[in-house]
């Protein structure tokens, strides 16, 4: 048996399993299970992982930059991140990855042409889509609500700011990547600047999936362009599972999965 969990903290909300366990299932993959793991801290994360001799794990908020440092190795676009959201099990070694970052890019790509992205929020995925968004041109503005983890924006060389401090106004693409709107019916940021954001006709892209966030509530009254986070949930799972399994047919797993999450 192969098994396989997701670590995060709330956690119940997840549709990694769903999705996962039915690929298993529909790819005739059945000594593969697929559950998720409740943890206080990142120091539960290795310690669980050893104890359900797990072979691979998904990681989500908040311990996604707990989870870098604590693989032995990371590979990808996970060591520029720092962030690690999929963790394999390779020669008694826990190497990390990122697949938010390309499973954000494939979901972003299939609901429009973008330029010039603001990104709210500056912890593990922000990070993600930063770096990726960065590697494929975009002008990419990071705002967050705190001074603090906006400092590795800054290395990267990107704009950055303080939310309430927001100047600029004229974007194609707005991603939330606050968990702001999760477990909570708060805005990632002010009502006001929203509204000023609002007058350029940005596409809304929320990384929460499952429920109608205040922001994607927002652009649905503004008659905006949105999406959530479903598409990206789902190639990053589909990205993770081949790093599991070994299973090299991308686009297949994508479809499966994304059969299982519409249900
Ligand atoms: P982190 O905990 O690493 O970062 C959270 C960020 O949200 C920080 O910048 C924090 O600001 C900000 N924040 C938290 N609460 C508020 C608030 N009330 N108002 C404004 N800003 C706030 O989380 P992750 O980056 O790992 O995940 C963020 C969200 O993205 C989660 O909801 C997660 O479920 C979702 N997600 C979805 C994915 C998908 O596949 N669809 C993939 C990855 C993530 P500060 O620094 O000031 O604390």
């Amino acid at each position: 048996m192969n098994l396989f969990t997701v670590f995060g903290n709330p956690i119940s909300h997840s549709f990694s399993p769903k999705i996962h366990n039915y690929a298993f299932l529909k790819l005739g993959l059945h000594k593969n299970a697929y559950t998720k793991t409740l943890i206080q801290n990142a120091l539960d994360l290795k310690a669980k992982f050893t104890s359900l001799a797990l072979s691979g794990a998904n990681v989500t908020v908040p311990f996604k930059e707990d989870a870098f440092l604590l693989c032995d190795q990371t590979k990808g676009i996970a060591t520029k991140i720092g962030a690690v959201n999929s963790i394999v099990l390779e020669n008694s070694d826990l190497i990390g990855y990122n697949t938010d970052a390309q499973g954000f890019l494939n979901a972003l790509n299939s609901k429009g042409s973008f330029k010039k992205a603001l990104i709210l929020g500056a912890g593990g995925s922000a990070r993600a889509v930063a770096c990726i968004l960065q590697e494929h041109l975009f002008d990419v503005r990071v705002a967050n609500r705190s001074p603090k983890r906006l400092e590795f924006f800054k290395a990267l060389g990107l704009k950055t700011s303080l939310s309430h401090e927001l100047d600029d106004f004229a974007f194609d693409v707005i991603i939330n990547t606050t968990s702001a709107g999760l477990k909570d019916e708060l805005l990632p940021i002010n009502a006001d600047i929203l509204q000023k954001l609002a007058t350029n006709k940005p596409f809304f892209f929320d990384l929460i999936y499952g429920k109608t966030t205040p922001f994607l509530q927002f652009a649905k009254t503004n008659n905006l362009h949105f999406s959530d986070g479903g598409d990206m949930l789902v190639w990053q799972g589909a990205i993770a599972f081949c790093l599991f399994t070994g299973f090299d047919d991308l686009n297949k797993v994508k479809e499966l999965m994304q059969t299982a999450f519409r249900f």
